[in-house]
């Protein structure tokens, strides 16, 4: 049997096992998923060669860990400088970013998408910003600190912080899409940007889309009474686990191993 797990400080809440052992049980493939808590992210390949995995996830706060400790790392990964996604490969751990196209696959719904503000500046911005980039979307980032700006201006992506907000020209500008990816509305009440901000940001796009899943965070709500058509980071999570999930098993998922895995997402099982 292959052994996979899911990396994590904490990773209690972690529903990846659920999703990816609902997958195995679909296709009959003889493997299982198990929750590993990791709380030095420096030990991840130590610990993953160790216990014999043949992949695994890696989730908050190891992703840039995981990283800077893969063998081979693939794809847009090498430019985020994060991952999600290991798998053992000739005695070699070879990373992958899922989180990434995960996205493009979540917000496919909306149709066309020209110009997004993306909310946030921590990992899961990173992801997002440099999917769409590759896909020639227009990318701007707000923040409500200016310390992880540079990155995005590294990689020609417009980003500011709230401070620059009335200064600079997007006051005026118009958003097909506007992102939360910061953790404001997760275990709060809280907007991820100061109201009248918002109001005006929200009043002129046509999507909202949040990371948070499993709720209506209060950015959503709000979008939504601003006539946004709204959703929550429920799809985002599937996907980067099916994601994973092809490249665990090395097989091309369909539609009813997709909805056997979000039946296994949301089952009540921990
Ligand atoms: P990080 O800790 O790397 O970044 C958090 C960002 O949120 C920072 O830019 C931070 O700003 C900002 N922030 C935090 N609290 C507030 C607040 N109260 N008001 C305004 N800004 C705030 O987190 P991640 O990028 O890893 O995760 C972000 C969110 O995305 C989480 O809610 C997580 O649950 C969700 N997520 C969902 C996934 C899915 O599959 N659906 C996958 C991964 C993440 P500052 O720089 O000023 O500190």
């Amino acid at each position: 049997m292959k052994k996979f797990c899911i990396f994590g400080d904490p990773v209690a809440h972690s529903k990846s096992p659920q999703m990816q052992n609902a997958g195995f049980e679909y296709l009959n493939f003889n493997g299982f998923y198990e929750k590993y808590h990791l709380k030095n992210g420096d030990l991840i390949k130590e610990e993953f060669l160790k216990n014999a995995y043949s992949g695994a996830n890696i989730t908050v706060p190891h992703k840039e860990k995981a990283f800077k400790n893969a063998d081979i790392i693939k794809g847009i990964a090498q430019k985020i400088e994060a991952v999600n996604t290991y798998i053992l490969d000739d005695g070699k751990i070879v990373a992958y970013n899922t989180d990434a196209p995960g996205f493009l696959k979540a917000i496919e719904s909306f149709g066309q998408i020209y110009n997004v503000l993306i909310l946030g500046a921590g990992g899961t911005a990173k992801a997002i910003a440099l999917a769409l980039q590759e896909k020639n979307i227009n990318v701007t980032v707000l923040n409500r600190s200016q310390g992880k700006l540079e990155f995005f201006k590294n990689h020609n992506i417009k980003a500011y912080s709230f401070d620059d907000f009335e200064k600079n020209n997007f006051k005026n500008e118009k958003f097909d899409l506007v992102v939360n990816s910061t953790s404001a509305g997760l275990k709060d009440d809280f907007l991820p940007v100061p109201k009248e901000i918002l109001e005006n940001i929200l009043s002129k796009s046509s999507f909202a889309f949040d990371c948070i899943y499993g709720k209506i965070t209060p950015f959503l709500d709000l979008a939504k009474n601003l006539d946004n058509k709204i959703k929550d980071g429920e799809d985002m999570l599937l996907y980067q686990g099916v994601l994973a999930f092809e490249l665990f098993t090395n097989t091309k998922t369909n539609s009813s191993l997709i909805e056997a895995m979000r039946k296994g997402l949301n089952s009540n099982k921990n």
